[in-house]
């Protein structure tokens, strides 16, 4: 048997390989003109919405809820159906997190359980594209409407997708985005914050900078001298280097490639799990034009985790995708019970990540259909005899 394969990988090709060797031959190997150059980049997916690059998806969502002025005493409406740095990053800002459950086609944030979930307090409602379904942003607007919280997209699995032919990037206030390799790009470690409002994006900037101004025009002491900068709130150092940005913008020409690609392998996806008897294949809303990131199945019959084994023994490095966020002990610990979001919950027992990534060839994608093929057979065999 050859090894495991895995959910989810990266593409990097020789020319990401030169990209990244160019700019360590060069004079800066962190902050110089590749980060500029790679949120231009990114911006032409965003739909010209200003991004600001970070050092991973995680340090994106810190510093777009850091930017929305998250602290102590505010609330952060948040998907349960995510990694849990959606959550934790605004616990970290000493907000308190409030989960509101997901809609039962997309698994997304329902925008009905976030307009219940929202009160006088909420400082940001956070939805997920899940698996590279874009939210209903739309509705997750008029679901706030009266309330002057702001709506963030973490992007994490997105980008390239667009809602109603708007890019993902150019729906929410803020749109969060990760570079990991398994995600729709890779920079190893990487992130990007998009936002609508540049005063919001300037804001973002300065905190992944360690909080320092530089503007003479802002200085409180325009005259201690050249050297002189200053900080007037906390930030941190989140700056994504020059030579990661360089790889960013080689991975970001093949954007396309990619979707079209990870498309091809859900439609062949489809179509064998249309024969299937037992699982259900993702849906996808008319209005969305996904980047799918992930091939989230559902496992019927109390049978995901016999399925996961089966596969995982057969070399098929399936993925549970996610447990919800509020089952963490830390969750727990501070109080949050099972039983708050039972659509997640539900969601969550039955889903099973099947592998997707670009590189994924046809004759490994039949091995996976193959191996679920006959875990879920040697199951009725079992149930039968
Ligand atoms: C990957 C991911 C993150 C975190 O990104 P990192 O780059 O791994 O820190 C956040 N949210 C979601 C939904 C993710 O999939």
């Amino acid at each position: 048997m050859t090894g495991m394969l895995p959910y989810g990988r990266q593409s990097v090709t020789e020319e990401d390989i030169a990209a990244v060797a160019d700019v360590l031959r060069g004079d800066w190997l962190t902050t110089g003109p590749q980060v500029d150059a790679f949120e231009a980049d990114l911006a032409q997916w965003t739909g010209g919405v200003g991004v600001t690059t970070v050092s991973n998806g995680t340090a994106a969502l810190h510093v777009a809820y850091a930017a929305a002025g998250v602290g102590p005493g505010d609330e952060v409406v948040v998907s349960p159906m995510t990694f849990v740095a959606t959550a934790s990053s605004a616990a970290a800002l000493g907000a308190t997190i409030v989960f509101a459950d997901v809609e039962d086609e997309t698994f997304c944030l329902d925008p009905a359980a976030a307009a219940d979930a929202v009160t006088s307090r909420t400082r940001v409602v956070a939805a997920v594209d899940y698996a590279g379904h874009p939210a209903d942003y739309d509705a997750l607007r008029k679901a706030m409407v009266g309330s002057d919280a702001m709506l963030l997209a973490d992007a994490a699995h997105s980008i390239g997708g667009t809602y109603h032919g708007r890019p993902v990037g150019s729906l929410a206030d803020l749109t969060t985005f990760s570079f990991f390799p398994t995600k729709n790009l890779t920079t190893a470690e990487g992130g990007a914050v998009a936002a609508l409002d540049p005063a919001v994006l300037k804001r973002a900037r300065r905190f992944r900078t360690i909080g320092l101004v530089r503007d003479r025009a802002e200085l409180r002491c325009p005259d201690e001298g050249g050297w002189h900068q200053e900080v007037h709130e906390f930030g941190l150092n989140y700056r994504l280097p020059d030579v990661l940005c360089a790889l960013g913008r080689s991975q970001l020409r093949r954007l396309g490639e990619f979707k079209a690609r990870r498309a091809a392998l859900v439609a062949r996806y489809d179509e064998a799990l249309a024969d299937l008897d037992g699982v259900l294949p993702p849906n996808r809303k008319s209005w969305a034009d996904p980047v799918w990131h992930l091939y989230p199945i559902r496992v019927l019959d109390g049978r995901r985790r016999e399925v996961y084994d089966r596969m995982r023994a057969a070399g098929i490095g399936v993925q549970v995708n996610y447990v919800p966020v509020y089952w963490h002990p830390v969750f727990a610990d501070l109080g949050y019970r099972r039983g708050s979001c039972p659509v997640a919950e539900s969601f969550y027992s039955q889903q099973l990540s099947l592998p997707l990534y670009p590189g994924l060839s046809d004759a490994d994608q039949d091995r996976v259909i193959d191996a679920l093929t006959a875990a879920l057979r040697a199951g009725s065999v079992r149930t039968a005899a």
